[in-house]
């Protein structure tokens, strides 16, 4: 259900509102609305979702959402600058955005959502990837968001998405491929922003999986992963000796050479070494 949008460009709302952007604050700004609706497509059909946005800013993603027929949104965001222009799209889009201000990292939203809930994003870069993380793992497995569609610089999204034996494959693969299916399904260069950053961006949509893709107990599978890759370089014999004095034994009945770097092993062997390692 696609619906035109309503209000003025964006660059006159950030003109008329004074929202010039600040880098402390990760404010690069989206202001073509055919692109934040593409954006916002990639989350799928959210006609009947509840959506979770961190850091609206002037709106342009938040009015892609809308335009798409997101049932609702919950926006949070930082910089109090900002509210007037949201409160012009909520009154846009009657009883479909709710706008708390403060900081994504210290308030829970679940209060204020109703399942289901899709989480869509353009992170501010300097929470991103804490955020990422704390949605990865919360404390119940299946989470409280059936997908998260969110824009990162291109080299963090790579390592979300990084196949096994590539530069890029690392503890933050493991950790979104072992309970998720990761793409990127987007790419933007600097000048779809304002201010362009530095670098490129890409858009990664997560879909949770109900139960992870090979069984491992979390706890046992990070430790295992964080010190392996701790040492990347090293081969695992020597790099996950901390893990156990066992650990030629396990890697052997994980089916993993011992003389293998971390960026060589699968995610399935890695899940496979984790259950050895609880095991003892
Ligand atoms: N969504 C807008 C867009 O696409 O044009 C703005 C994206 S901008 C990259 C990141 C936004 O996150 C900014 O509006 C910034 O003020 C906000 N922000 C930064 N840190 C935040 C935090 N800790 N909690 C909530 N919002 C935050």
């Amino acid at each position: 259900m696609t619906q035109d949008d309503p209000l003025p460009p964006l660059r006159d709302v950030i003109e008329r509102h004074d929202l010039r952007a600040r880098k402390s604050l990760g404010q690069n700004f989206l202001l073509d609305l055919n692109l934040t609706a593409k954006i916002a497509r990639q989350a799928g059909d959210l006609s009947a979702c509840d959506v979770l946005e961190i850091g609206p800013g002037p709106g342009g993603l938040t009015r892609g959402l809308l335009s798409e027929g997101a049932r609702k949104i919950l926006a949070i965001e930082k910089d109090a600058r900002c509210l007037p222009a949201l409160a012009e799209i909520a009154d846009a889009y009657p009883n479909r955005l709710d706008v708390i201000e403060g900081d994504a990292l210290a308030i829970d939203p679940l209060a204020h959502l109703t399942p289901p809930i899709r989480v869509a994003s353009n992170l501010p870069y300097n929470v991103g990837t804490e955020l990422l993380i704390r949605w990865l793992t919360p404390k119940q497995w299946p989470p409280f968001w059936d997908s998260l569609t969110l824009m990162f610089q291109r080299e963090v999204a790579q390592r979300i998405t990084a196949e096994t034996g590539s530069k890029a494959y690392g503890r933050l693969a493991i950790l979104s491929q072992w309970r998720c299916d990761a793409r990127i399904v987007l790419h933007l260069p600097p000048e779809a922003f304002c201010p362009p950053p530095k670098v490129s961006s890409a858009v990664v949509h997560l879909k949770m999986l109900p139960e992870p893709r090979f069984p491992a107990d979390f706890k046992t599978l990070e430790h295992v992963v964080a010190a392996a890759f701790n040492q990347r370089r090293k081969m695992l014999r020597s790099s996950l000796k901390s893990v156990s004095p066992d650990i030629e034994d396990m890697l052997a009945a994980a089916g993993i050479k011992p003389t293998e770097r971390a960026e060589q092993v699968s995610l399935e062997k890695f899940c496979a070494l984790a259950r050895e390692v609880a095991k003892a």
